[in-house]
């Protein structure tokens, strides 16, 4: 799965949104999060952010920001 960091925050564009073939974006508290079920890992979000705030969950120190995402995902 594919998942939203710290660039996002306060981000206003909506590119990842627009482009996700299974609608999985969802606000949280001040940035975007993917869920991490609904994602089916294709990767055309990640080019598309400008603010270069969407990483593969295989990155290095990514562990707060997928328990962010997941957090945020399940509220919805
Ligand atoms: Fe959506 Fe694909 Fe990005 Fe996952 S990797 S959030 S399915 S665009």
């Amino acid at each position: 799965t594919y998942v939203v960091v710290e660039n996002c925050i306060k981000c206003k564009y909506q590119d990842c949104v627009e482009v996700c073939p299974v609608d999985c974006f969802y606000e949280g508290e001040n940035f975007l999060v993917i869920n991490p079920d609904e994602c089916i890992d294709c990767g055309v979000c990640e080019p598309e952010c400008p603010a270069e705030a969407i990483l593969p969950d295989t990155e290095p120190n990514l562990e707060k920001w997928i328990e962010l995402n997941t957090k945020y995902a399940e509220l919805w």
